[in-house]
């Protein structure tokens, strides 16, 4: 049907460890941890089961973003403070996130 929608901006806010993803619809704020804990790779979640690698209680409290790089017109790769940088956020799965929270 339609592309998935692109974020107009997105904003990592140290201070707070909040990620500010502003859509054209809505805005989403998501705390650094929990993100971290979301990663998809094949480090944090096996490939073939679906099943969670990287248990969320072991993401340290202070974690923080250290930069991030948008891949494409599709996603963004986030820079861990913890040295892990081979998670790739999709708009597509940013959006899924609010949509399944919320229920
Ligand atoms: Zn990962």
């Amino acid at each position: 049907m339609s592309v998935s929608p692109t974020p107009r901006d997105l904003q990592a806010n140290r201070n707070e460890q909040i990620l500010r993803i502003v859509w054209g619809d809505r805005e989403d704020r998501w705390p650094f941890r929990f993100l971290r804990g979301e990663c998809q790779c094949a480090q944090c979640v096996n490939e073939w089961t679906g099943a969670r690698i990287l248990d969320p209680a072991t993401v340290p409290e202070e974690i923080s973003i250290e930069r991030m790089e948008l891949v494409g017109a599709y996603a963004v790769r986030i820079y861990w403070s913890d040295g892990h940088q081979s998670g790739l956020y999709t708009w597509e799965r940013l959006r899924k996130l609010a949509e399944s929270s919320a229920e």
